[in-house]
C-alpha cells in the first residue's frame, strides 16, 4: 500500500443480506451477504498478508495451484451454469460458454507464466557500465482490485483475476451487485481446490467498489465508460494505476464482395449473443448498397430462427433487468420516431421476465441513438452505404473504439480497411474472435478504455512493478565514478566515453 492518506468509505446503499431475483422468471435466485465498505480495509490486509507466500511460491508453484482450480471448474461446470442461468436469465447456449473460457485462459497462463515472469537480462547499454550485470524483475503488485460487470458473471469475474493471480498478486474481486452469486461459487472453488487465501470477495455496489479502489495497489475495471472515468478519478487520489475495459459501439462493415450468408450469420450472432449484452457485440452495420437487400433478408431470416427463453432449449435469453430493457426500448422508439423501420421484433412481450425480442432496424442514420450510443441490448441496426470509404468514415464517427469487423472476399483489402478503423481490434470475416486470441491485447481506444487485458506476457506483467537490479560482474573498476577520483582522471574518462558515444551520431549525421 502507498503511504498516502486513507480515504474513509461512504455509507453503503447495499447492506445486510440481499435477495437476487431471476430476471427470466422473477423467482428468487439466491441470497448474498453484502460487504460493509468499512470491512474492506481488513479484507485487503488479510490478502496482503497471504500474498507474500503466494509470490514466494514462484510461477511454477502458483501454476500448480491454478491447474487444480481449472480441474475443479471442469468438475463443477454444471452447478455453475445452473446458477448462472438463474442469476442472469441466460439461454443455456450462452451460459455454456463461460466456464470453458476460464479453463482455456487458465491453461494458457499456467503454460506460459513461468517464461513471461522470468527476470530479464538487459545489456547495460553505456560502455562504462559494461562491468555491470543488469536484470529486470517482475514483482507483483500485492493487492489487485477487480471490479466486474454483470454480463458475464463467471468470465468477467475471473478472466482478469487469472492473470493477476498468475503474476503473484492477491485479488480482491468486486462482482456486479446485479450478479453476486456465481462469484461466491468461484471463490468456494478456489478454496476447495486447495489454493491459498489470495482471492477474496467484496460484495456490493458503488460504495464497496470505492473501498476496493482505496485499498488496492492496482485496479482492473470492466464496465461502462461513465463509471470507468469515476474509477480513474478515485484511483488517482492515491496514484493507484488502473486498467479500464469499457463500453463500445462496435461497427461491422460489409463490402460488395463479401460472402453475404457468412456476414449475416456473423452479424446476427455478434449482435444477439447473450441477448446483445456483450461489450464487443455488433452494435451497428454498414452494408454496401449493391448487397444491402440480400444481406438484410439473410439477417431477418436468421433472427427469426432464434429461440427466445432462458435455460435449456433456448438460444436467446432475458435481459438482465428492467433498466437494460428500458435502454433498448428507448433506442428503438427514438429510431422509429426519426424514420427507421423495424423488420422484426421491436415489441416488449407480455408475460414475466425482462425479455425483449431480437430486433432488426433499417433506414437508420447517425441522428439516432441506436447508431451512436451503446445499446447493450438485442438491436441490429443496418445502414446502407454507397462506398466502403463512407462506411469507414461512419464507423469512426463514434466516441467509442473497442473493436470492429470487416467482411470482404478479399482479405488483403479487408486488412487495408481494418487499419483505417480507430479501434483496439478488427476481426476479418468474423466477429468477437479477437477476444480469445490471448497472445494479443484486447483493449479499447477513445472512451472504450485505457490499457488492455491478455496480450501474452503483457497480460501478466501489467500486474507487476518492475524492479531493476544492477550487480557487479567484477569488482575491478568498482567505484570509478566516485569523489575520490582526481579531476584529471575524470576528464580523461569523460573524453574517452564521449568519443565512443559520438561514433554512432557522427555516422548518422553524415
Ligand atoms: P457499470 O459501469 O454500471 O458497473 C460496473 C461495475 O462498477 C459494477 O461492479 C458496479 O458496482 C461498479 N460501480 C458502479 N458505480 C461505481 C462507481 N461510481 N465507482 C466504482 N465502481 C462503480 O457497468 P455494467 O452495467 O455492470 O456493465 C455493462 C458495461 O460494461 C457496458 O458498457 C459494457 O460495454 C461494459 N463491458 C466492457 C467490457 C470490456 O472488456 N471492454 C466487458 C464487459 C462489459
Amino acid at each position: 500500500m502507498s503511504g498516502m492518506t486513507a480515504i474513509t468509505p461512504t455509507k453503503p446503499e447495499f447492506s445486510g443480506t440481499g435477495t437476487i431475483v431471476n430476471p427470466a422468471t422473477g423467482a428468487v435466485a439466491g441470497e448474498v451477504q453484502w460487504t460493509d465498505p468499512a470491512d474492506v480495509p481488513n479484507i485487503a490486509a488479510g490478502l496482503r498478508a497471504a500474498q507474500r507466500e503466494w509470490e514466494l511460491r514462484g510461477a511454477k508453484g502458483r501454476a500448480k495451484a491454478m491447474a487444480r482450480f481449472a480441474l475443479w471448474l471442469n468438475d463443477h461446470h454444471e452447478e455453475i451454469e445452473d446458477l448462472l442461468i438463474k442469476e442472469t436469465g441466460k439461454s443455456a447456449v450462452d451460459a455454456a460458454r463461460e466456464v470453458p473460457m476460464l479453463i482455456m485462459i487458465l491453461a494458457y497462463y499456467t503454460k506460459t507464466m513461468e517464461k513471461a515472469l522470468a527476470p530479464e537480462r538487459r545489456p547495460a547499454a553505456l560502455p562504462f557500465l559494461a562491468i555491470k550485470k543488469v536484470t529486470v524483475h517482475y514483482r507483483p503488485r500485492p493487492v489487485v482490485g477487480i471490479i466486474a460487470p454483470w454480463n458475464y458473471p463467471v468470465a468477467n469475474a475471473l478472466m482478469d483475476a487469472i492473470g493477476a493471480l498468475a503474476a503473484g498478486c492477491a485479488v480482491l474481486l468486486k462482482p456486479s451487485e446485479r450478479t453476486p452469486l456465481t462469484a461466491e461459487v468461484l471463490r468456494r472453488g478456489w478454496r476447495e481446490s486447495g489454493a491459498p487465501d489470495v482471492l477474496a470477495l467484496a460484495q456490493g455496489a458503488r460504495e464497496v467498489s470505492e473501498a476496493v479502489i482505496d485499498n488496492a495497489d492496482f485496479v482492473q475495471f470492466t464496465g461502462s465508460s461513465a463509471t470507468g472515468a469515476k474509477v480513474a478519478e478515485r484511483a488517482a487520489r492515491r496514484l493507484t494505476p488502473v486498467s479500464l475495459e469499457l463500453g463500445g459501439k462496435d461497427p461491422m462493415i460489409v463490402c460488395e464482395d463479401a460472402d453475404i450468408d457468412l456476414a449475416a450469420h456473423a452479424a446476427v450472432w455478434g449482435a444477439m449473443f447473450n441477448a446483445g449484452q456483450t461489450c464487443v457485440s455488433v452494435e451497428r452495420v454498414y452494408v454496401h448498397e449493391s448487397v444491402y437487400d440480400q444481406f438484410v433478408e439473410a439477417v431477418v431470416r436468421d433472427v427469426k430462427a432464434l429461440q427466445v427463453g432462458a435455460g435449456e432449449g433456448f438460444t436467446f435469453g432475458a435481459l438482465i433487468d428492467e433498466a437494460q430493457r428500458a435502454v433498448t426500448e428507448r433506442h428503438i422508439a427514438d429510431a422509429k420516431a426519426k424514420g427507421a423501420r423495424v423488420l422484426t421484433g421491436g415489441q416488449r412481450p407480455d408475460g414475466p421476465g425482462s425479455f425483449y425480442p431480437p430486433t432488426v432496424l433499417v433506414d437508420v442514420d447517425h441522428s439516432m441513438a441506436c447508431m451512436t450510443e451503446e445499446t447493450f441490448g438485442p438491436t441490429l441496426p443496418i445502414m446502407k452505404v454507397r462506398s466502403v470509404q463512407e462506411a469507414i468514415r461512419l464507423a469512426n464517427d463514434s466516441p467509442y473504439g473497442l473493436s470492429a469487423s470487416v467482411f470482404s472476399g478479399d482479405v488483403g483489402r479487408a486488412k487495408e480497411i481494418a487499419l483505417q478503423l480507430d479501434c483496439g481490434a478488427v476481426n476479418i470475416n468474423d466477429v468477437i474472435s479477437n477476444l480469445m486470441c490471448l497472445s494479443a491485447p484486447m483493449g479499447g481506444w477513445k472512451t472504450s478504455g485505457i490499457g488492455a487485458r491478455f496480450g501474452g506476457a503483457d497480460g501478466l506483467r501489467k500486474y507487476c512493478r518492475v524492479e531493476t537490479v544492477v550487480a557487479p560482474r567484477t569488482n575491478i573498476g568498482a567505484g570509478g565514478n566516485y569523489y575520490h577520483n582526481s579531476l584529471k582522471a575524470l576528464a580523461r574518462m569523460n573524453r574517452l566515453m564521449t568519443r565512443m558515444a559520438l561514433r554512432g551520431p557522427r555516422r548518422l549525421a553524415k
